[in-house]
């Protein structure tokens, strides 16, 4: 690691910070500001069924009170579409990406699942089986190996069939997550993708798409991701974690995910998010992150599971 880390946390507004989305939002501030560097904050509010307007200001509120501060206006991907549809011009005058009409149930039938979920067989990709219907946009993995090399899982590959070729523009319009995350972080500048490990082979696509699309690639360092307490999930919004509540008690949550990054814990108990960030910062070491388990999609029905179970 060299020179000043631009990091960002990318929070969805589906719901108020949890426990797990806060060591993600700790472990990449500290790792940008142990630098002195940036730490942006992009809100990816793309999806309009699942996005709720309230908790851009919830979560935006819990992290002032946490005292995990970033630069600059927050980015909203709802107000990116102008730079989204210039990078699928692009995308579509290279032939990356090609149109599918497959409905999510004609895929869903017999997929085989992988990392990120069932993986779609490419049957569009000579052309749409469905030409009078409205078409999504899909981009073409290139077959074979695919390599990451990230700074706490180490080297994580996986072959193109395990991942298939995603959605970068949906039926209705609308953005694909991996896109707007890979246009976004070449707007932003960030230098180093820090977030949860459960995004790991999220990274395959977007390494492909900065390619494509000529944009720096930037380094990744996935966390260890908390766990439900059956030990079979992904603690998130989903699996029902509860809020972390700053205005209650800001600086618990603050030190326990410290702690579960590895991190030894203070001498005493810090009075406030902004003494306990003062002491933590020229302590912060990466390298004493445990990698953790990580989670992959297993079989029908997409949940997750521990890799290798
Ligand atoms: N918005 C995504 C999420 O909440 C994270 C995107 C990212 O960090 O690349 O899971
Ligand atoms: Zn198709």
């Amino acid at each position: 690691m060299n020179g000043r880390i631009i990091g960002r946390f990318a929070p969805s507004p589906t719901g108020p910070l949890h426990f797990g989305s806060l060591i993600a939002a700790l472990g990449s501030w500290l790792s940008a500001r142990a630098t002195g560097g940036r730490w942006h904050l992009r809100i990816d509010d793309l999806d309009p069924d699942r996005s709720i307007a309230a908790m851009t200001n919830t979560i935006q509120v819990q992290l002032e009170a946490f005292g995990l501060t970033w630069d600059g206006p927050v980015l909203y991907q709802s107000e990116r579409g102008d730079a989204y549809a210039a990078a699928l011009d692009r995308l579509k005058a290279s032939g990356a990406v090609y149109r599918c009409t497959c409905t999510r149930r004609e895929i869903g039938a017999g997929a085989r699942y992988g990392p990120l979920g069932a993986i779609y067989a490419g049957t569009c990709r000579g052309g749409p089986t469905h030409p009078e219907r409205a078409a999504a946009l899909r981009l073409r993995l290139p077959a074979g190996r695919h390599e990451i090399a990230d700074r706490i899982q180490g080297t994580w590959s996986t072959d193109a069939d395990r991942i298939g070729d995603v959605i970068v523009r949906r039926r209705n319009g609308v953005t694909g997550y991996h896109l707007a995350t890979t246009v976004d972080d070449a707007f932003l500048g960030v230098t180093d993708i820090v977030r949860g490990s459960d995004l790991l082979p999220a990274a395959v696509i977007q390494n492909e798409l900065q390619r494509q699309l000529d944009l720096p690639a930037p380094a990744w360092a996935h966390l260890p991701v908390m766990m439900t307490p059956d030990g079979t999930d992904k603690l998130s919004k989903q699996t029902g974690a509860q809020a972390v509540d700053p205005a209650h008690d800001p600086v618990t949550p603050l030190v326990d995910a410290w702690c579960f990054l590895g991190q030894t814990a203070p001498p005493e108990t810090p009075d406030t998010p902004a003494e306990f960030l003062a002491w933590a910062l020229p302590r912060w070491e990466e390298t004493r992150i445990p990698p953790g388990e990580r989670l992959v999609a297993g079989g029908p029905g997409g949940g997750l599971r521990r890799e290798g179970a």
